[in-house]
């Protein structure tokens, strides 16, 4: 059974504003999903009813088997408090409160305050230095992490966040979408509401709103890797023709339509990045060379023994790259007897296969 289930959700207001719109699907327990659209679409409403702040006009909505209307208000609160962890675009932090303190309220509402357990909660999202802290003390960013931090406290095992990381810059969205990433790793159900497609592409799965109606719902494993390997082959490009291992962000049109994304593969080891710099890290080039080898190794053996034209190749050996792993792109050079170039004339580089050691030949 689906974690959660939505059967013919439509919410009206008057007699003709549908903010839903017999909106049906499901989320399996674990799963990670963004929902997204443009402003108006219905998204916060949807979010406020599987978060049981609101009700429907009409349908259905079970989680972990419960039917939401089948709850009286008290009882439907109760179910909030143990299941959910909300995050939302605003922090509503109390103001006079420190970040402990803020937690600590949020433990009280629902069992006891425990200073030591709320501590190490802010700990958890890298706040352990900043505990005594007022909101307004704090940068948007970690003001965002207390906010996960006090939904975590009741240990939730579906968290809903609304928009998180729209008042944050690059990096912070970043951390928080780091963070989002271990809670999904920890087999929590994940559902974020966000208009950034960005954002929305670290999720498992996106489902689409427009008008109340459910439009889309793509499934998109491995769309982030995939977008990793082209920004790294991106940053390989520029260093290849400047001969250097710094690269301008202004000489990489990639980084101002990804910024986040760099910030997410500087989280994990792929590059560094500087002020309006980024490099390839020993990982990261390492990478990059597998890549750009792959690519370069299948547009030769399209030309050579294809005979594919020239203008085609590029696109038919992406089309290929993903499905060579290293030792399948090792038999093919050998196959090609170990070629130094592709049919643009850019070097291949050098594979386990080849003679020589790995170099850019
Ligand atoms: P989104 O989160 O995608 O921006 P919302 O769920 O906030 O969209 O709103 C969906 C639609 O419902 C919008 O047209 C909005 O104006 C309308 N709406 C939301 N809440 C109310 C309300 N309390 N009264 C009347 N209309 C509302």
């Amino acid at each position: 059974m689906p974690y959660i289930e939505v059967r013919g959700l439509t919410k009206k207001y008057g007699a003709a504003l549908y903010a839903l719109n017999h909106a049906s699907f499901s989320v399996e327990s674990g799963e990670w999903l963004a929902i997204i659209g443009p402003s108006g679409a219905g998204k916060s409403t949807l979010l406020n009813i599987l978060g049981c702040l609101d009700t429907p006009t009409e349908g259905q909505v079970l989680i972990d088997g419960q039917d939401l209307a089948k709850l009286t208000a008290a009882e439907r609160a109760r179910f909030r408090a143990e299941k959910i962890g909300f995050v939302f675009q605003q922090y509503h932090l109390l103001p006079f409160l420190t970040a402990l303190e803020n937690l600590m309220l949020a433990q009280y509402l629902h069992s006891l305050a425990d200073e030591a357990e709320a501590a190490a909660a802010l700990g958890h999202v890298g706040l352990g230095d900043r505990v005594h802290h007022l909101p307004s003390q704090l940068s948007g960013g970690e003001q965002q992490r207390v906010c996960i931090a006090r939904a975590l406290i009741n240990e939730p095992s579906l968290i809903l966040a609304d928009e998180p990381t729209g008042n944050l810059d690059e990096v912070n969205e970043a951390i928080v979408m780091s963070l989002f990433a271990s809670l999904h790793r920890q087999g929590r159900t994940l559902v974020v509401v966000t208009h950034d497609p960005e954002i929305a592409r670290t999720a498992e799965r996106r489902l689409e709103l427009h008008h109340g109606r459910l439009t889309e719902v793509s499934i998109q494993a491995h769309r982030d890797e995939e977008l990793f390997d082209e920004l790294l082959r991106a940053v390989w490009k520029v260093q290849e023709i400047s001969a250097g291992r710094q690269v301008s962000t202004e000489t990489l049109p990639e980084f101002s339509q990804s910024r986040a994304t760099f910030h997410l593969l500087a989280a994990g080891g792929w590059v560094d990045l500087g002020e309006d710099q980024v490099a390839l890290t020993p990982k990261g080039e390492q990478r990059a060379l597998n890549i750009v080898r792959r690519h370069r190794l299948a547009e030769r053996l399209f030309y050579d023994v294809f005979g594919l034209d020239a203008s085609l190749l590029h696109e038919s050996a992406h089309r290929i790259e993903g499905i060579l792993n290293p030792e399948v792109a090792d038999k093919i050079c050998t196959f090609l007897n170990h070629p130094q170039t592709c049919p643009h004339g850019d070097p291949i580089p050098r594979g386990a296969c080849c003679a020589s050691p790995l170099t850019r030949a």
